[in-house]
Parts: C-alpha cells; structure tokens; sequence
C-alpha cells in the first residue's frame, strides 16, 4: 500500500488542529486539503481512503490528468496560478484558490456567466511582498473587491495566502492576521468570504490559530517531494 504512514499522519494532524483551534480561540471549523502534487493518482486515493475528501493541485495538467486516472470521491482544489486561457477547466474543480489577477477575474467570470453556474474562488493575496509570488497586494484588495462584487460569474468565498517560508513567529502571525482583516474587506464589499486558506506543512498551526478555515498540507502527510 502506497504512503502506509498516512492514516498516522492525518490522525496526528487532525489532533493538532484541534489543540490549535482551542488555542486560536476562535472556534472555526478547518478543511485539510492533501496537497498531492508531484505524486500520482495514487496519493489521491490514500487521502480518500485516510478519509480526506480534499485535494490539491498547482497545475492545472497534472490535476486533470490525475482525474483521468482516479474515481476516488474527492473535491479538487487548484491552488495555483491558472493560464486565462484554461479557465475552462474550472468546472472540474470544486474551489479555485488562485485568483491572482485582475484579468484572470474577467476570464473566470466570463465563464462562469457562460456556463449559467459561478465560479468559486479564493482571491489569492500576496502579503510577504514576495516578487517570486503572485496575487494581488494588498493595497489593491479593497478596489479589486469592489470590482468583483459586480459579476455574476464568480462567487468570492474568501481569500489564500502564502506567509513567507521560514519566516519568524511573529511575521507569520503578522501575515495570517493581514489575511484576516483583508477577509472583512471582502465581506464590506458583499462578498460570502467564509475562507481563509492559509497554512503549509511548516506553519499550519499557527495559521489556525490566527483562523484558518482551510489548510494545504503537502509534505506533513506523503513526505517530501522529489
Ligand atoms: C505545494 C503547495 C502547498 C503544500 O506545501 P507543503 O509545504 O508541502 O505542505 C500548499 N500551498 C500551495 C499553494 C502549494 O503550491
């Protein structure tokens, strides 16, 4: 049996985010979504099997390739960045996290309109200021939310983000906390932003308890990528 350790692993993070969210003290409910990328169709069927109906892919090829090759019953997150012309691939995915531009927005609500059914999305924000990573800075989240609020194609359910990696406690908490107002943005903006992804395998306990409602978790659970 592939990854034999998984079951363990879910158990141990699942416990973790329990003690988090007591710490957190703000009671959220956390999706863990496997991030399976880099491995095949069969880490999506152990994270079925250990009982994570969630999984994540950053490209958009290797995900549908992977769906061709699996039935197991699990919702699909991209979480990363989507070329506009692939827009249409979107239907095969429960939640897009990756909406990192003004453009991709126009492309995703075009075919969400098209398709009579709106697309669900997370803005992705770039809060570390990070110039290798997308998304919209965070100075342009209230205008670009404002935007937004005015298709029918897309549906805003909250936003993603990605704290700088090895970054001290302190600026981790400084980003999450960023994430967690620019949230409150969105819902001025009318917005139903109940998400807040943020969360890796290095930093998922502090992002919950600064209220994380989803968490992408790789190398925690099928161990570190080739
Ligand atoms: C790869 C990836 C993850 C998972 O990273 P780990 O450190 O392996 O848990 C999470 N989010 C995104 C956007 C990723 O690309």
């Amino acid at each position: 049996m592939p990854f034999p350790e998984l079951v363990a692993r879910v158990a141990e993070v699942r416990d973790r985010i329990g003690l988090a969210v007591a710490r957190g003290g703000r009671g959220q409910a956390v999706t863990v979504v496997a991030v399976t990328k880099t491995h095949g169709a069969e880490a999506v069927q152990a994270a079925a099997a250990a009982g994570v109906g969630d999984v994540g892919e950053n490209r958009v090829q290797e995900a549908l390739a992977k769906m061709a090759e699996t039935s197991a019953p699990v919702r699909w997150h991209l979480i990363g960045h989507l070329q506009r012309n692939k827009v249409k691939s979107l239907d095969r995915f429960a939640l897009f996290q990756a909406l990192d531009s003004s453009r991709l927005a126009d492309a995703v609500n075009e075919f969400g309109v098209e398709r009579d059914n709106a697309m669900k999305v997370l803005m992705q924000v770039n809060f570390a200021g990070e110039t290798t990573k997308g998304g919209f800075y965070p100075r342009d989240i209230a205008t670009e939310s404002e935007r937004l609020a005015g298709m029918s194609g897309l549906e805003v359910k909250g936003l993603m983000t990605m704290a700088r990696l090895d970054a001290p406690e302190s600026e981790l908490r400084q980003t999450f906390a960023a994430a967690r107002d620019a949230r409150e943005i969105l819902r001025s903006a009318g917005h139903p932003a109940t998400e807040l992804s943020m969360g890796m395998s290095s930093d998922y306990e502090i992002a919950v308890e600064e209220g994380a409602t989803i968490v992408r978790l790789g190398t925690i659970l099928f161990g570190e990528r080739e």
